[in-house]
Parts: C-alpha cells; structure tokens; sequence
C-alpha cells in the first residue's frame, strides 16, 4: 500500500500564490503516477493579504491544521506596505519557526558541473553542499526585545545545550543521509568564532562531542571569517556546515549568491516533529502578477520535502522523484531553456514549471 501524507500548504503573498500552484501541480502529477505514495495538498490562511483582510495573519486554525499535517509547504510572505501597528512586517514563517521549535534552517547550495555561478568553476568541479543555520536562539533570542538607551544598546547572543544538542545530532544524520545517497563524503563543519567568544567555545565543545558519535564521517571546525572567504575560494570543497543563526543568515544570502541569486535558492526549517519548506526568496511585489517569477526555488523546496518525508518513513521513491526534479530544474538551468527572465530566458512562470513536468514525463 502506498504511504499516504497530508501536506499543509500557504500560497503566500505576492508571487507566493504563481510559483505555489505550478509546484503543486507538478508534486501531484509525480505522487499520482508512483504507486510508492500518495500527496494530499490543503489549502490554508496566512500572510499578509491575509492579514489586510482579517487582522490576522496566522489564524488559530491554520496553525493547528499545520501542526497536524505532515509536512508544511509555504511560499512567500509578507508585502512591505502591510505591517503590523508595531511597524514590523507580516511574517508567519518566524511564528511556524517559533510554534513548532524548528531550530534548523537547512539551506542547500547546489551548481552542476557547468552550471551558472559568478565564480570561475574549475573544470570537472561542482558545488554541492548544506548550510544548516540553528533558527531560533544565536543573536536572534532577543529579536524585538534589545535594550536601546540614549547611549547603548544591547541584544543578547543565547546558545543553549538543549538545542545545540538536537542541532548537531540532525547535523551529522544528515551528512550520514547524504554520504549514503551519494551526494557528499560525509564531512561536518562547525563554522564559529571560538577563538573570540566563549559561547563559541561552549557550541564547538557540543559539536565534538556529537562528532566523536560518528566516527565514519569527518568532522573540523571553520572560523566565519574563514568560512566567508573558503565559500568564494573552495565552495566545492564543503559537504555540510553548521552555525549560529546570525552567522548562518548572512552566510545563506552568499550561498544563494553562488548559485546566480534568490530565484534558484530553496530552504528548509526542521524540528523534531515538523519541518516547513519554504524558497529563501520574498514575495517579490515588483513583479507580482505579471507571471515573470522564476518556480524553480519553490518546486526546488517541494523536492527537499520529498527527500524529508522520504527518509522519515523510509520511502526511498520519494528521495529519488526528489533526486530527479534537481536534475530537471538543473539541466534546463544548465540549457537556458524554458527559464524566466532573472535567468536570462522568456519563459512564464507557467511555462517554466511545465517545461520541468514534461522532464519528468508529467
Ligand atoms: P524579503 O525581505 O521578504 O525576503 P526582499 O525585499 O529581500 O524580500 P524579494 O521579495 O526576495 O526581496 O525580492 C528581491 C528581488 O528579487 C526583487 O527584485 C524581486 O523581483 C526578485 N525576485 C525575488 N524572487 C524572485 C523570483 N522567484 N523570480 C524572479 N525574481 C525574483
């Protein structure tokens, strides 16, 4: 019997609901012709055209109806001219992060060999690795709440061992998933500033004690600074990375940047008993409207929660139509054909999603 999965799903806001219903469509077709597993997609409210409507911009039942699903797919929130009284913008992706304590945010930064990237790629190279940026405490834990007088201000920088535990053993089962699959050699990297800071020092001291777990993989450590250099210099020398949420926010718009920017980028945030896919990019009002969004990052996070729920339940059908839609979204970046005009093509939004469908014979 097929396994069967309940998927929780929020077309956003401004190009949120174009890029949402093409990769729906395409997640569809790919569950109805496996006999491996079925997808059930349901719609729900949240965001900022929400919002504007309702005053609401997570309601109750929304959020009860993501925690019961099994995955939650969510496209672009938030519109810069609808905020809240306090001025700050309509985010519902931070209240998810926060309700189902998703503490890693999963960026992967991929270019194929001969693919796009502002960086001179020796021949025979490719760049395939994983950011993992621990999403809810770092120098975000007083987000909001940071002391300003006339002469100071002060945020505060939490690392705690209850997270940082869970942070790192999904770290080193990830890099242990991507050794088996084939897509890296099982190396872990903890990106930090324990030279400077004891906070540093404490999450490095947690990081080698899950390490000295794995013995099978590799585990080294990377100062930031360093790290921002090696990802310009080597990218093709990472496997997976792990950091403080500050570090990893500013190091995931690099990563982005070397796959030719934010229309390419998917992302993941993963707790222990959820996980919402989401592309890095905002809701892009700009262009909303005018069929001219790139899909590929979206369907792209549609792909990594694929691999997700194939893994969890020991669907390996699933991790191989993920497999499948990378290469497809690959090989018509790699041709510039049916691509969107960010990527130098002419193609719709539509056109772009259905050129990947029919690659996957959908
Ligand atoms: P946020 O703060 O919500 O992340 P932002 O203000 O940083 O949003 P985006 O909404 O991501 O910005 O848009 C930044 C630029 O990138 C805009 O010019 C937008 O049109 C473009 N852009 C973003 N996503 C896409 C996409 N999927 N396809 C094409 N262009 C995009």
């Amino acid at each position: 019997m097929a396994a069967a999965f309940d998927i929780a799903v929020f077309g956003g806001d401004g190009i949120g609901p174009e890029i949402t219903a093409p990769t729906v469509a395409l997640l569809s077709k790919l569950a109805e012709t496996s006999a491996e597993y079925d997808l059930t997609f349901t719609n729900h409210d949240a965001g900022a055209t929400h919002y504007a409507k309702t005053g609401e911009s997570l309601p109750a039942a929304s959020l009860e109806a993501a925690g019961a699903a099994d995955a939650i797919l969510l496209s672009a929130m938030g519109l810069p001219d609808v905020r809240y009284d306090d001025g700050t913008e309509i985010s519902p992706q931070i209240d998810l992060r926060k309700a189902f304590k998703l503490f890693a945010g999963v960026r992967p930064v991929r270019v194929a060999e001969g693919g796009e990237t502002p960086l001179k790629m020796p021949a025979g190279k490719s760049i395939d690795f994983v950011l993992i940026r621990e999403s809810t405490e770092g120098l975000f834990y007083t987000q909001g709440r940071g002391e300003v007088s006339q002469d100071e201000a002060r945020e505060t920088l939490l690392i705690t061992r209850d997270i940082s535990e869970k942070l790192f053993e999904f770290t080193f089962n990830l890099a242990k998933d991507r050794k088996a699959q084939g897509r890296g050699p099982g190396r872990v990297t903890c990106v930090d500033k324990a030279n400077v800071f004891r906070a540093f020092a404490f999450f490095r001291e947690m990081f080698d004690a899950e390490a000295a777990k794995h013995p099978e993989l590799t585990a080294d450590h990377a100062y930031v600074d360093a790290t921002a250099l090696w990802m310009v210099q080597k990218p093709w020398d990472f496997d997976v990375l792990v950091t403080e949420n500050m570090f990893g926010d500013i190091l995931s718009d690099l990563g982005a940047g070397l796959m030719g920017g934010l229309g390419l980028a998917p992302s993941a945030d993963i707790g222990l008993d959820q996980a919402v896919f989401q592309p890095c990019h905002g809701s892009a009002p700009d262009i909303a409207g005018q069929g001219k969004a790139n899909p590929f990052a979206m369907i792209l996070s549609g792909a990594m929660m694929l691999d997700w729920l194939g893994l969890k339940h020991e669907v390996p059908a699933m991790c191989a139509d993920a497999a499948r839609i990378r290469e497809a979204v690959e090989d018509q970046v790699r041709a510039r054909a049916d691509v969107t005009a960010d990527l130098g093509g002419n193609a719709t939004t539509s056109q772009a999603a259905e050129a990947v469908g029919k690659k996957l014979g959908c």
